[in-house]
């Protein structure tokens, strides 16, 4: 992190490059994909370049909508949860990648992280404000642990090793999605760029020797409101928050963020920003100080060398990694 705040403020002598007379910044912000608010900005040869561009971010996005939304009764995640307990289910390359990758999540979390809490979270719904009862959770929390989806890298497999698994990727899918849309960005030579999905974003390069910088809000104000900014270039940054989906009840926060351990929304944080190096990384291993609290949370964060951390605590302390402590 030291190293990209550095070359952040190193980039800032530099005057700015000379483009052509029609380049410019194309923007462009979209509601409906992934049921979340996407937006690109990026610096293009002219306006149609852009135009392009951008249509080829909303393209990549779609696609993981249509893969992995549990939502979806034909996506691929759906036609995994309806078959793989029965059978090993061969999947497509691209799902094998990202459950794999969510496996390390799992690992480097403690199990915070697991796509495996959907066996319990299905029986939420935050919209509609329902919630299951103790005896409803204590029937399904054993299908939840990471280590019941068995992966199978030879024959590109998945297997659900008990009847009652559901995975969800809702936890890294806007983060990945994040990712694809970045890389058909660089396929098209595009080289400055910021892509958010939601709480999900990435940058590509800087602005013209300036870094981006990048709000982080805060959890009790307006979605206008932020607690700190941050410069970035070349980097991706996840914030998850107990205000995102919720209901309040009887004093108690129910949101979007479900233990593991326990099958109860997990609420020890209000929000938790995670930055590094691409975006399903900092998506995935943004959920964790929900779970397991800021303290530990932070010694997590501070153990993995790319990623760093600003945690809001439920007081409203804010604490930060070590690579960002004497930044901000
Ligand atoms: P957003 O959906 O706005 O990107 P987050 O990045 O905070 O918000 O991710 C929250 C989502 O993560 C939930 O809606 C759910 O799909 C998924 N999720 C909830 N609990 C867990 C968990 N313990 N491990 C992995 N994913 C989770
Ligand atoms: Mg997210």
């Amino acid at each position: 992190m030291i190293r990209r705040l550095a070359a952040a403020g190193a980039l800032w002598l530099l005057t700015a490059a000379v483009s052509p007379a029609s380049a410019a910044w194309v923007q462009r912000v979209t509601d409906g994909i992934m049921g979340t608010r996407i937006t690109v900005e990026l610096w293009a040869e002219d306006q149609a370049q852009g135009e392009a561009a951008i249509d080829a971010v909303l393209d990549a996005m779609r696609h993981v909508d249509e893969t992995m939304s549990t939502y979806k009764p034909t996506s691929e995640v759906s036609r995994v949860n309806a078959g793989a307990a029965d059978a090993p289910m061969r999947i497509s390359q691209e799902l094998f990648d990202v459950l794999t990758e969510a496996r390390k999540y799992s690992e480097l979390t403690d199990g915070a992280f697991d796509i495996t809490y959907a066996s319990v979270g299905y029986l939420y719904d935050f919209r509609r404000h329902v919630r299951p009862d103790e005896t409803q959770i204590a029937s399904k929390l054993p299908a939840v642990d990471y280590r019941n989806v068995i992966l199978d890298a030879a024959n590109r497999t998945v297997r659900f090793a008990r009847k009652g698994v559901r995975i969800d990727l809702g936890g890294i899918a806007k983060g990945y999605s994040v990712d694809l849309g970045i890389r058909a960005l660089q396929a098209r030579g595009i080289t400055r760029a910021y892509v958010s999905a939601g709480g999900d974003s990435r940058i590509i390069g800087d602005r013209f020797g300036k870094p981006w910088m990048v709000g982080i809000r805060d959890p009790r104000k307006g979605p206008g409101s932020v607690i700190t900014r941050i410069p970035l270039v070349d980097a991706a940054v996840s914030t998850s928050g107990d205000y995102e989906r919720f209901f309040d009840e009887g004093g108690v926060r129910y949101h979007h963020i479900i233990d593991p351990h326990t099958g109860h929304s997990a609420s020890k944080v209000r929000s938790a920003t995670v930055i590094g190096p691409y975006a399903m990384r900092t998506d995935g291993l943004s959920k964790t100080a929900f779970v397991l609290g800021p303290q530990k949370a932070m010694q997590i964060y501070n153990r993995i060398e790319d990623i760093d951390a600003i945690i809001v605590e439920l007081d409203g302390t804010v604490i930060y990694s070590k690579g960002l402590e004497r930044a901000h």
